[in-house]
Order: structure tokens, then C-alpha cells, then sequence
């Protein structure tokens, strides 16, 4: 059996047709969709994604705000600017790509940016809202992993869910996702004693791990959906999965791949968190 491969870009191409046509008439309407992306520091990974962000966005009709500061910055300079784009109403998300270098506290930086900006779901106040059901920003990569799940009309109600990675932007936040859509779902990490076991019976299994290739095809339940989030680069300089491909299509009964499984649907959310914000922001106006 080979599994069905479930194409990130295909899906995010359809889903960003449809926000670009929600952001033309926003637009229309005196409300251009605006996001605001802060890069500290000259990571090369970081300035990739920060990119595709830009470009994700120009493509989208959504306007975008790029602020670079050097490695060395000082944290109140950032905060300034939050603080300054917090304030700006022509401003709709705020998104501080991370890591930050060392002097920076980055709980505190993502405290600083508004509940209504914070466009990656990544602030506290997001996070208790997305855990006790309410209306959130919920994070962009577990969020494109339920869309991907949608696409392929995946039973979640009773379905056995394996997240494997317990980290604040994937792990915890696909859990409550599978959670709330009514799965029954088991969260693995580094302690987990017998990971084999618990992948075994997943129906669903969610590898964010961050080590190439660590899920082979014998962990894998048969028929099994298996979503790969890793993103690892070998030495060769391409990019795998958490998931080793080879082997697990071959027992799944639908995987994504690396690249163009859920990276392209993580930029994607990010986008639909911007119009959705600046759909609130228009509704108030
Ligand atoms: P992280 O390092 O914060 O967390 C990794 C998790 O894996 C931890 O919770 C740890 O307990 C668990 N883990 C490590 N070794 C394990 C083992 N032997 N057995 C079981 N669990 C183990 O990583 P993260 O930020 O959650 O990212 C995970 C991966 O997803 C990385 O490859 C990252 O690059 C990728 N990622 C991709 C996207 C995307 O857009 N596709 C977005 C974010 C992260």
C-alpha cells in the first residue's frame, strides 16, 4: 500500500486564493489587511522565513511592515516598537520572529504584543483562551495541521491521536486542537518510556520532534494518518521530516511530505490569522 500524500501547496494555494479575494475587499472597504514583522539578529533559517512571510503576504494583497534590529539590540528597543505598532489601528498582526539572541526575554516580548495583534497565538492570554474553548489566534503550524486533517474529511470525534512533542508552538497547542475536535489524544516527548507503543495505535500521528527521519514505517499503526512537522536539514543541505518518508508511506494510509506538507500551511495561517484580524478590526471600525 502506498499512502495518499496529503500536498501542502496544493491546499495552501486554494486557501490563499481565498483570503487574497477576503483581503481585496477588505481593502475595498478602507481596511488593508496589514501585518508587521520584527527580525532581530542574522539567523539565516530566520531570515528565510521572515522571506516567505513578506512574500506570502505581498502575493495575498496583505500588506507588510518589515523592522530589522541587529544581534546586539537592546530589548527596549523592540519594545518600543511593539508598543508603537500595538498602537497603530492601521496595523492588524505584530509577529516577532523567534529565536532572539541571548539578552532578549522572550516570554516578555511576546507579553508585550497586544491579544488582538498577536497574529501567531503565541500570548499567554491566546493560549488560556484557546485551552478553555474561547475565541482565540490559535498558533499557525498545529492550526495548517487541523486544515490538512479537513482537506482529507478525517473523522477526529473518537479517533486515537499521537502527538509526539510537547513544545509551546507545536506540541501542547496540536493537542488541544485534537482535543476540542474530539479526539482521544496522547502527547509523547523525550520521557515518554515506550514511544513505539503509543504510536502504534495512532490513527492520527503528529511527529514535531526535531529529529530528521526518527519516525520509520514500523512505529507506524497501518492506515494510519501521519502528519510530519519537522523540518531538519541534512548535511547534504536538503530538507527532511521528522517522519522517515521511505518507509512510512508505505504503511500510512495518508502522510505529508517534506518539504510541501505543513510548511507552506504554517505561512498560510499566518495569513488567515492577519485577515481575521483586521476582519475584527473593520467590524469595530
Ligand atoms: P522543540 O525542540 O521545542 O520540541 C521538540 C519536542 O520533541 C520536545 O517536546 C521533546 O520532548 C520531543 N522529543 C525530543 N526527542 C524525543 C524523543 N526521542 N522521543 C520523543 N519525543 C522527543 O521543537 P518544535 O519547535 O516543537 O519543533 C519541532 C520540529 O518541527 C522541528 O523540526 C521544527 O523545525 C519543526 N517546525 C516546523 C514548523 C513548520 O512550519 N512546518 C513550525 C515549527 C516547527
Amino acid at each position: 500500500m502506498t499512502a495518499r500524500i496529503i500536498d501542502g501547496n496544493a491546499l495552501s494555494a486554494k486557501l490563499r486564493g481565498e483570503l487574497a479575494a477576503k483581503a481585496a475587499e477588505l481593502t475595498a472597504q478602507g481596511t488593508q489587511p496589514c501585518l508587521a514583522v520584527i527580525l532581530v539578529g542574522g539567523d539565516p533559517a530566520s531570515a528565510v522565513y521572515v522571506r516567505n512571510k513578506v512574500a506570502g503576504c505581498e502575493k495575498a494583497g496583505i500588506k507588510s511592515l518589515k523592522f530589522e534590529y541587529p544581534q546586539d539590540a537592546a530589548p527596549a528597543d523592540v519594545l518600543g516598537k511593539i508598543s508603537e505598532l500595538n498602537a497603530d489601528p492601521s496595523v492588524h498582526g505584530i509577529l516577532v520572529q523567534l529565536p532572539l539572541p541571548k539578552q532578549f526575554d522572550e516570554k516578555a516580548i511576546l507579553e508585550a504584543i497586544s491579544v488582538e495583534k498577536d497574529v501567531d497565538g503565541f500570548h499567554a492570554e491566546n493560549v488560556g483562551r484557546l485551552s478553555q474553548g474561547q475565541e482565540a489566534f490559535v498558533p499557525c503550524t498545529p492550526n495548517g495541521v487541523m486544515e490538512m486533517l479537513k482537506s482529507i474529511d478525517m473523522p477526529l470525534r473518537g479517533a486515537e491521536a499521537v502527538v509526539i512533542g510537547r513544545s509551546n508552538i507545536v506540541g501542547k497547542p496540536m493537542a488541544m486542537l485534537l482535543t476540542a475536535a474530539g479526539a482521544t489524544v496522547t502527547v509523547c516527548h523525550s520521557g515518554t518510556r515506550d514511544l513505539n507503543f503509543h504510536t502504534r495505535r495512532a490513527d492520527i500521528l503528529v511527529a514535531a520532534i526535531g529529529k530528521p527521519k526518527f519516525v520509520t514505517g514500523d512505529m507506524v499503526k497501518p492506515g494510519a494518518v501521519v502528519i510530519d512537522v519537522g523540518i531538519n536539514r541534512l548535511p547534504d543541505g536538503k530538507l527532511c521530516g521528522d517522519v522517515d518518508f521511505e518507509s512510512a508511506k508505505d504503511v500510512a494510509g495518508a502522510i505529508t511530505p517534506v518539504p510541501g506538507g505543513v510548511g507552506p500551511m504554517t505561512i498560510t495561517m499566518l495569513l488567515a490569522n492577519t485577515v481575521e484580524s483586521a476582519t475584527r478590526a473593520a467590524r469595530k471600525a
